[in-house]
C-alpha cells in the first residue's frame, strides 16, 4: 500500500467523524455496562452444552509436580513443551470434557479461526498435520486439540469436566493446593496457569434480561439441542423461528450468515459496526505442504509478527488481510522515510483512514439498501477494534429475512421483555436470543477467570494487583511462588495467539526444568527483577500498536477498557518492543543461566 498519495477523502471530515462517533458511544459506566455471568446467570457460562453426561466422581486428593489449570492450546503446549524436558509428573484440570478450550466451546455456526492455520495450529510439524484450508473451521481446530492430546499422552493425565475454582499456596508444603468444583484437592509442586486471555463469556448488562420466556444463550455455548444442526449450519429446528443477535464482534460475523440460512428471520442490534474485510479462503495446496523445508513453521510465525511490528521483510508469508492492515498502520521504510514522529504520524493516520475507506467501500459494493450500508460503515481507526474477515457477512443484508437495527444512539439495547428485545421504541418478538456480547477481559483474575488465587500468607492476587502488578517478564509474580501465567499480561502480545502461547510455555517449561534440576524449593521473581521489568515497560511505544495513547482516541471496545485507555486491563501493559524482541530477549535470558530476576530457595 501506498503511503504518500494524496488522499481522495478529506482527512478533517473523517477525524471529526471518528471522534464524533468516539463520543456517541461513551458511557459513563464503561466496563461496568457488562454484567457477571454469575448467581442466577452462571447458566449462561458453567452449564456445558458438549458434555456427553453429568460427571460422577469421588473427589480426587493427589500430590504431582506441575499442575496445569486450562486443557486449551496454552495448556497443551506447557504440556508439550514440559514432556520434552523430560518433566511428566503433571495434570492438567480442564472445564470442558475435552480438550480444546476456546474451540472446545465456541462451537457456534460459521466458527473459524481469522488467522493463517499455517500459523495458528500448533505444533503442525512435530504432528505432520497439514490443515485443510488457509482459514481452519472451528470443527477442524477442535480436533487438532484432540490430536495435540492423543500425540503426548495427555488424555489419562487431565481432570476433564472439573472447573478450578481456587488456588492456594501452602508454604508449609511448598506445594499449591488446587482446589475444583468436585472437591478435589491438588497438592502441585508448580502450577501453570493458562486459563486464557478471555475465556469466559459475559453478558450485557440490558435491563429485563432475566425476564425473556423464550431460549436464550451465549455464542461460546451454542445450544444445537435447540437449532438443530452442528458449527457447519443446517439448523433445521429454526426453520419456524425469529432470531435476535445481540453484538457485531468477530463471534456475531461468522454466524450470523448461517442462521441467515437457516432462521425464519435474524434481527441483528448493532451499537458498533465491524469492519468486514476479506476472507478469500482456499483449500490447502499439497504440493505447496510437501516442499515446505523443517523450521517452516517457526519462520512463517516470525515472518507474521515481524509484519505485524512494522518491521521490512523480504517477503510477505501470510498475505493476507491481517497483513495487509499491518502494512498500512505501520511507518514508512526506505528513502521517503518521513524525519519527524509528527510527520510520521500523519501518514500512518493518511494510509489507515485509506484502508477504512476501503472497508467501508466494500460495504457500498455489497449492500443494496442504502440506508443499511451506512449503517455498517465503521468510523474508527483499524486497530481501534478487533478488525473481521468474512466474505458472506455482507451480503446477508441483501436477505428478507435479515434485518439491522442500530442502537448506537442509546448506547445499546434498551430493554429485554418475556418477548422480545426493545430497541429504538420498538419491541422485536422473537423466540431465541443469542448473546454475542464477547469474553471477560477485566485485569480482576477472579472476574476473568473465576478462579480465587491465595499466596504466601493468604495474599489475594487481586488485592495485589490492585496495588500495582509487578512481574518478572509477565509470567510469575513476588508472593506467589512456583506459579506461572500464560497470557498477555506484562509479557509481549502477537495476533496470532497460539505461537505467543507456544513461546511462553517452551519459557515456563525451562524455569520449572532448571528450579527441579537444581532441586529448589520455591522460584519467585526478587523485587529488583520485577522493578527492572516494570522500567522496560513503560518506555516509550509507536501509535496504532495497541498502545495506551492510540487507544485513548478510539471507539470503545475491549481494547481500550470501553474508551478509558488507562487503568486496568489485561489488554494493556503489553511489552512496547513486540513480540519479536521479547522473545529474543527471553532467549538470551536463558541463554545466561543465570536466572537473573529469580529467587530460588532451598530446603535446609
Ligand atoms: P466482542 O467483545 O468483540 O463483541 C461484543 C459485541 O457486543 C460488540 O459488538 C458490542 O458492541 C456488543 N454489545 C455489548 N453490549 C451491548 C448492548 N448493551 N447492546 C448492543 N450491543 C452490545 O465479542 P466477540 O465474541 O464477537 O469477539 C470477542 C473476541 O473473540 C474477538 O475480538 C476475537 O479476539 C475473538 N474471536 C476470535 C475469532 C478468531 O478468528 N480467532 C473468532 C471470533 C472471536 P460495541 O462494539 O459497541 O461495544
Amino acid at each position: 500500500m501506498a503511503h504518500s498519495d494524496e488522499p481522495d477523502f478529506d482527512p478533517a471530515a473523517l477525524r471529526a467523524r471518528y471522534a464524533l462517533e468516539r463520543e456517541k458511544r461513551l458511557r459513563s459506566d464503561g466496563i461496568d455496562q457488562y454484567r457477571e455471568a454469575r448467581g442466577d446467570l452462571a447458566v449462561y457460562v458453567e452449564a456445558d452444552p458438549y458434555a456427553p453426561a453429568a460427571v460422577d466422581r469421588e473427589p480426587v486428593v493427589e500430590d504431582v509436580e506441575v499442575a496445569i489449570i486450562g486443557g486449551g492450546f496454552s495448556g497443551l503446549l506447557a504440556a508439550a513443551r514440559l514432556s520434552e524436558r523430560g518433566i511428566t509428573g503433571f495434570r492438567i484440570v480442564e472445564a470442558g470434557s475435552d480438550f480444546g478450550g476456546t474451540w472446545y466451546w465456541n462451537r457456534y455456526p460459521g466458527a473459524q479461526c481469522d488467522t493463517d492455520a499455517y500459523c495458528y495450529l500448533p505444533l503442525l510439524e512435530e504432528l505432520g498435520y497439514m490443515p485443510r484450508e488457509k482459514y481452519a473451521y472451528a470443527k477442524e481446530i477442535f480436533e487438532h486439540s484432540q490430536r495435540i492430546g492423543r500425540h503426548y499422552g495427555l488424555y489419562d493425565r487431565t481432570h476433564f469436566s472439573t472447573r478450578v475454582s481456587s488456588l492456594e499456596w501452602d508454604d508449609a508444603l511448598a506445594r499449591w493446593h488446587v482446589r475444583t468444583d468436585l472437591g478435589d484437592d491438588v497438592r502441585a509442586r508448580f502450577v501453570v496457569s493458562a486459563l486464557g486471555p478471555m475465556s469466559r463469556p459475559k453478558l450485557p448488562g440490558i435491563p429485563g434480561l432475566e425476564t425473556f420466556a423464550g431460549h436464550s444463550f451465549h455464542t461460546g455455548r451454542w445450544d444445537y439441542g435447540y437449532t438443530g444442526g452442528d458449527s457447519t449450519g443446517g439448523m433445521t429446528r429454526l426453520a419456524d423461528k425469529r432470531v435476535a443477535v445481540i453484538g457485531t464482534g468477530a463471534s456475531a460475523i461468522q454466524c450470523v450468515p448461517r442462521l441467515a440460512r437457516d432462521a425464519q428471520h435474524v434481527y441483528l442490534f448493532q451499537r458498533t459496526p465491524s469492519s468486514v474485510d476479506f476472507r478469500r479462503n482456499q483449500p490447502t495446496d499439497p504440493e505447496w505442504w510437501t516442499s515446505l523445508q523443517p523450521g517452516w513453521q517457526r519462520q512463517r510465525r516470525e515472518n507474521f509478527d515481524a509484519i505485524s511490528m512494522g518491521r521490512a521483510v523480504d517477503t510477505d508469508l501470510v498475505d493476507d488481510g491481517w497483513t495487509d492492515i499491518f502494512r498500512a498502520i505501520s511507518s514508512p521504510k526506505g528513502e521517503n522515510r518521513p524525519r519527524s514522529r509528527e510527520e510520521r504520524d500523519r501518514v500512518v493516520e493518511l494510509t489507515d483512514m485509506r484502508k477504512m475507506e476501503e472497508i467501508r467501500g466494500r460495504v457500498d459494493d455489497t449492500v443494496l439498501d442504502r440506508e443499511t450500508a451506512d449503517l455498517l460503515k465503521p468510523y474508527y481507526r483499524v486497530m481501534c477494534k478487533r478488525p473481521t474477515f468474512n466474505d458472506e457477512y455482507l451480503e446477508c443484508f441483501n436477505r428478507d429475512n435479515v434485518t439491522l437495527i442500530d442502537v448506537s444512539e442509546s448506547k445499546g439495547v434498551e430493554r429485554i421483555t418475556e418477548h422480545g428485545v426493545v430497541a429504538d421504541g420498538n419491541e422485536y418478538d422473537v423466540d431465541l436470543i443469542v448473546y454475542a456480547s464477547g469474553f471477560e477481559t477485566s485485569p480482576d483474575l477472579r472476574r476473568r477467570t473465576g478462579v480465587d488465587v491465595l499466596g504466601r500468607n493468604g495474599v489475594h492476587y487481586d488485592d495485589m494487583r490492585a496495588q500495582g502488578l509487578r512481574t518478572l517478564h509477565g509470567f510469575c509474580t513476588r508472593g506467589f511462588p512456583n506459579l506461572f501465567s500464560i497470557g498477555i499480561s506484562q509479557n509481549a502480545f502477537s495476533v496470532n495467539m497460539t505461537s505467543m502461547f507456544d513461546d511462553q510455555a517452551r519459557h515456563i517449561a525451562y524455569i520449572v526444568a532448571e528450579a527441579t534440576a537444581r532441586r529448589a524449593r520455591t522460584v519467585e521473581p526478587t523485587d529488583a527483577g520485577q522493578e527492572a521489568w516494570a522500567a522496560q515497560l513503560t518506555r516509550p511505544s509507536s501509535g496504532g500498536d495497541g498502545s495506551g495513547g492510540f487507544l485513548s482516541s478510539c471507539t470503545p471496545g475491549y481494547y481500550n477498557n470501553e474508551g478509558r485507555s488507562t487503568g486496568t486491563n489485561s489488554f494493556l501493559g503489553a511489552f512496547p518492543r513486540g513480540i519479536g524482541a521479547f522473545n529474543q530477549l527471553l532467549e538470551d535470558w536463558r541463554a545466561a543461566g543465570d536466572l537473573d530476576g529469580l529467587e530460588l530457595i532451598f530446603d535446609s
